[in-house]
Formats: structure tokens, sequence, C-alpha cells
């Protein structure tokens, strides 16, 4: 789903490149933390697989797209097959929490039929469905990226990249957005995350790849822990997420959130 083979980049003006011939292989549905220290080339592996640099050699492919072969005026295209969260939400200001996602749909091409159909499902995905008509600035952190997640996954992507989506949030907040991050995985989508949470990636027992200096140092398929080198962190003591039930509930037998992922 995401392979990069030795793949390096090396910025005009540094001395050492920030990733340094990195190969990395995510299979479809895997739910991958991305972690390391404040530059270690995390932020240039997601620029990478956006498509918002290109590497000085080595090979990315993307859900079978070959990146070499995506030319520029096919970028904004590409980059709408994938759904992309941020830390800092990236939500347009003067668009209602139903208008934010809807747009998001409306420059991929959908109908406004659908459009009418889609948004309320993805809203209640995301356990938004009344604060539809609220804008950016009368919402939470927390809301806010619920809404950034709501229009990354209205398009369906195969494939979701968060870059610190929790950087801005509280420690229960994060837990929520996590906890939903990890029920669109379990519909199906392969999340990869960056993060510099050590209680969250603890937590959640997934696959941790850990950069260093432009390279992996360390990819601990299952159950991984926070690291930031080669050497583990001191073993945190493991604890449940406890989240809002309804932000954990599943979408209910009838309803057709599962479709739209
Ligand atoms: P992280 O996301 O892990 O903090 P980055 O990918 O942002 O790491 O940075 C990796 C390295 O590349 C750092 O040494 C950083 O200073 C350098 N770097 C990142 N972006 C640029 C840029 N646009 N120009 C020059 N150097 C950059």
């Amino acid at each position: 789903m995401i392979l990069l083979d030795s793949v390096t980049k090396k910025y005009s003006g540094d001395n050492s490149p920030a990733l340094d011939s990195v190969s990395l292989h995510i299979e479809p549905n895997e739910f991958v933390f991305l972690v390391g220290k404040s530059g270690a080339g995390k932020s240039t592996l997601i620029k990478m697989i956006t498509k918002e640099e290109v590497p000085d050699s080595g090979k990315i492919i993307i859900g079978g797209i070959d990146l070499d072969y995506v030319k520029k005026k096919h970028i904004p295209g590409y980059r709408r097959r994938l759904g992309v969260v941020f830390q800092d939400f990236k939500l347009l200001p003067r668009r209602t929490v139903y208008e934010n996602v809807a747009f998001a749909l409306e420059i991929a091409g959908m109908s406004g039929k659908e459009i009418a159909k889609t948004v309320p499902k993805v809203l209640e995905l995301v356990d938004l469905s009344d604060q539809a008509k609220k804008f950016p600035s009368q919402l939470s952190g927390g809301q806010k990226q619920r809404v950034s997640i709501a229009r990354s996954v209205a398009r369906q992507p195969k494939i979701l990249i968060a870059d610190e989506p929790t950087a801005n949030l509280d420690r229960l907040t994060t837990e929520e957005i996590i906890q939903l991050l990890k029920k669109i995985n379990d519909f199906g989508t392969t999340i990869l995350v960056t993060t510099h949470n050590e209680n969250i990636v603890n937590n959640l027992q997934k696959r941790v790849v850990t950069l260093a200096d432009g390279k992996i140092v360390n990819d601990q398929k299952n159950n991984g822990i926070y690291k930031l080198d080669g050497t583990p962190a001191p073993k945190m003591p493991t604890r449940t997420i406890q989240t809002p039930g309804h932000a954990l509930k599943k979408p209910a037998g009838k309803t057709n959130v599962k479709r739209i992922i």
C-alpha cells in the first residue's frame, strides 16, 4: 500500500540528508506510528508520500501508483486519493462544519445529490452530526480535528496520513482522536501517524517505525513501543484508553457509515 525503496532526500544547504536510503513497506489495513526526535525526518517522509517534495533517489509507490510518473498537473488529483490530516486542522474558516466536508467532495467532483447523502454519514462517523451548522471558530480543538478527519475520509481514501494530528490537543481529546483513527482503521483504511506522544503509541500497541537522523533505526511490527533511537524507552504501564462511549460506538447496524470509508 505504501512502499519506499531506498529513498534519499537532501535539502539544498543541508549537510546531511533528511532521509538516508529509507526503505519502508506498509501493508493494506496496517496502523503505523512514525516516531523520532525533532529533525529525524518524519515530515520529510510524509512529504515524500504526498509528493510535496521529491526524492533525490529511490522509488516510491503509493496504492499502486509509482510517484515518478505522477506529473505536476496530476499532483492535486493524486493527493485527493489520500486522506491527509494536519496538526493545525486547515479548515476553511468561513464555511460551516457541513460545508467544510461538502467542499472537499465538491472539488473531488462528486454530484450535489451524492454530497447531500455522504456528508451526514461522515459527520455521524466522527460524532459531529449536532455541530454541522457551526463554524470552525465555534468548535473545540478536538472537534476541529474531527472535522478535518471527516473531510479526509469523506472521499473514502485507502490511505490516511496524519502528521502530528494531536499536537495541539489535550490528553483526553488526544485519546478520542486516536480512537477515531483506530475506528477508521478497523473499517479497512491504512493509517500512518507521526507523533511525539509516547502514551498513545504505547497504549495502542501497533506497528512503530522509528526514524533517527534520516534512517529507520527501529521497526516494531506488533505491539510496538515508543523509542527515539535503537534502544527501547522504559516500558510505560499499559492502561486501557477511556473515551466517551459515543466516540467509540461502532455505527449502528442500519447506517451505511462503513460503506463511506
Ligand atoms: P521531523 O519531521 O522529524 O522533525 P523533518 O523532516 O522536518 O524532521 O526534518 C529533517 C531534516 O531536514 C532536519 O535536519 C531539517 O532541518 C531538514 N529540513 C526539513 N525541511 C527542510 C527544508 N525545507 N529545507 C532545508 N532543510 C530542511
